[in-house]
């Protein structure tokens, strides 16, 4: 399934999110990128991203999108360094990025992936965030993995709902674990409706699920 077809429903679910619990327009905000990422995550583990059949459209958001992201990223750093962090600026930079590096293939691309993880790791643990950690480990380990794997399962799903619970403890936003839970849900629910399917019970039941 294209990295747009996901995007496009993770957006609708954020929106979603976002008129059921959001008090504000950051608080919104935060929803709908948390659900849009959440809804492209599982795929840092493969080059599915835009990489099929290139319209020239992708072919321009390929770059412009990883290279807006690595800028966003690099202003968040030297404001918050100089201000101190606040959690919607960087989230929404590091996901900016991210969603522009799944659209990359290859070593390099895995290794600027985990590059951005190890910085989410080092925020972490700078901010004492266990939720940040998750995604910092997550992020780490994702695109070394088989595609259509491990971040492919239940088990997976289970831990990122996981993890947005324990942000939206951190961070005070109501919403922000279903946004997360369900833009991830989302994406294992897309592809299912594909011909390769998702083993949703991988590595305990190998049988792919697929609708067709
Ligand atoms: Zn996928």
């Amino acid at each position: 399934m294209k990295g747009s077809t996901h995007l496009t429903i993770g957006t609708v679910v954020g929106i979603g999110a976002a008129l059921a619990y959001a008090g504000s327009l950051p608080h919104a905000a935060l929803l709908i990128t948390a659900a849009s990422f959440s809804a492209l995550a599982a795929d840092l583990d493969g080059p599915s991203l835009l990489s099929s059949r290139l319209s020239p459209l992708s072919r321009f958001l390929r770059y412009a999108v990883p290279t807006a992201g690595a800028l966003a990223v690099i202003g968040v750093l030297l404001y918050g360094v100089r201000y101190g962090f606040t959690p919607l600026p960087v989230f929404a930079s590091v996901a900016l990025l991210l969603a522009g590096l799944t659209a990359k293939e290859g070593f390099i691309r895995n290794a600027l992936v985990s590059a951005v993880g190890t910085g989410l790791l080092y925020l972490a643990w700078r901010a004492s965030s266990l939720g940040l950690c998750g995604l910092g480990a997550f992020v780490v380990i994702a695109p070394w993995l088989k595609h259509r794997g491990m971040t492919h399962t239940l088990w997976v799903l289970a831990a990122w709902t996981a993890l947005g619970y324990q942000l939206e403890l951190e961070w005070g936003y109501p919403g922000l674990m279903l946004a997360s839970g369900a833009g991830y849900f989302s994406h294992l629910a897309a592809d299912t409706l594909t011909p390769s399917g998702v083993k949703w019970f991988s590595p305990l039941l190998r049988k792919s699920f697929k609708l067709r």
